[in-house]
């Protein structure tokens, strides 16, 4: 079977580059305007809902050159339902939920009606998560999960201490927050937005931390804190989060919300046995993914995710692209496509 490209067209959010500028405007696509594999066994999918993540934001507002190629379709996540498809391992009808890949910037993207993607970009959607929970929990939520489970496969488990989690109040840190809390760790949730603090405790933080207490300057070893750590920041903040990890603990590195740069020494490493883990959500391989959305099913408590979760249409998305680079958007954030636009 060959996915038909002369369907009906359909509105799409659409990125051009104007000199060093990014502009994003509302249009239509042509199904032929899809990316087609070269290897074949794409899959049609009829998008219901994405999310925003951090990432659209640097590509809606250009503020990091993530994008490339031009015209670009934003949106680095989706669920949705397959309409047509050149692979064995879908059939029309089928829930199924995208992350990473690329989408975004190298491949069009969520935020339109319809999106074609290869095979392998996909996994059936979870039984027991609707089709906006499962973009409420989108990529950041996903890579939450991947963090816990980096941090399990290290050997922290709750015993052993408390958990810092960075960046609480955004998406990745809403979640994580939430997860660790229902698995019964004591979370500290590190935040900079102190007017958040019941928002967390009802997440299930134990204790709210300053961001400035935790990445303010303690020299090469603090005085031994948590047993690990969620880190969406990076920085001076994943270096100090690191000088504070008591002995064997590890921390999951997935972010750079404060820098992309890494100043730091070896003692932890060496004189503290504490394990650095890196995360990585965009080319998970498929048993890992499929484990995490699986466990994201029934680890994730659903109060504290619609708790932590506010829905926009697609057409209102785009001041919400500069507010999340700025630190100012609260959770997840769902975009509804399917009659978004
Ligand atoms: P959000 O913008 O929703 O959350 C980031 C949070 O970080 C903010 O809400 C804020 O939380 C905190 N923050 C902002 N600025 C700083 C700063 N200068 N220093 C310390 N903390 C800061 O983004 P996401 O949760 O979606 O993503 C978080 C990070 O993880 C991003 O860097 C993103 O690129 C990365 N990421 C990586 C993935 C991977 O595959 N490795 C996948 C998904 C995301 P608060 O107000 O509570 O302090």
């Amino acid at each position: 079977m060959t996915i038909d490209t002369d369907l009906p067209d359909f509105p799409a959010l659409l990125l051009t580059k104007d000199g060093d500028a990014t502009n994003a405007a509302f249009g239509t696509m042509r199904h032929a305007d899809l990316m087609a594999s070269e290897a074949g066994g794409d899959v049609l999918v009829e998008v219901s809902h994405s999310s925003l993540n951090y990432k659209d934001g640097l590509a809606i507002t250009g503020a990091a050159p993530v994008v490339r190629r031009w015209p670009m379709v934003p949106g680095i996540d989706f669920v949705g339902t397959v309409s047509a498809s050149d692979s064995p391992d879908y059939q029309p009808g089928d829930s199924v939920i995208a992350t990473g890949w690329g989408m975004g910037e190298t491949h069009l993207g969520a935020y339109a009606a319809y999106a074609r993607v290869p095979a392998g970009f996909l996994v059936p959607k979870p039984d027991g998560l609707s089709a906006a929970e499962c973009m409420a929990i989108g990529t950041a939520g996903y890579t939450a999960m991947l963090c816990v489970q980096a941090l399990e496969g290290a050997g922290v488990t709750p015993d052993k201490g408390p958990i810092l989690v960075t960046g609480a109040a955004g998406g990745v840190g809403s979640v994580a927050v939430s997860i660790l809390a229902k698995l019964g760790y004591a979370v500290w949730a590190a935040s900079g937005r102190p007017e958040l603090a019941d928002y967390l405790t009802g997440l299930g933080a134990a204790q709210i931390l300053s961001r400035e207490e935790v990445a303010a300057a303690k020299g090469p070893m603090g005085k031994e804190r948590w047993a690990g750590a969620v880190d969406v920041a990076g920085g001076d903040t994943l270096a100090q989060v690191l000088a504070q990890t008591q002995y064997g603990g590890a921390v999951a590195a997935c972010g750079l919300a404060d820098s992309l740069g890494l100043k730091t020494t070896v003692a932890p490493f060496i004189l503290r046995n504490v394990s650095l883990l890196g995360v990585d959500s965009v080319m998970t391989p498929f048993e890992t993914r499929r484990t995490a959305w699986a466990r994201l099913a029934t680890d994730l408590p659903k109060e504290a995710l619609a708790a932590a979760t506010n829905t926009v249409l697609v057409k209102d998305v785009l001041p919400l692209a500069g507010a999340i680079l700025k630190g100012q958007v609260k959770g997840r954030t769902v975009v509804q496509i399917k009659d978004g636009f």
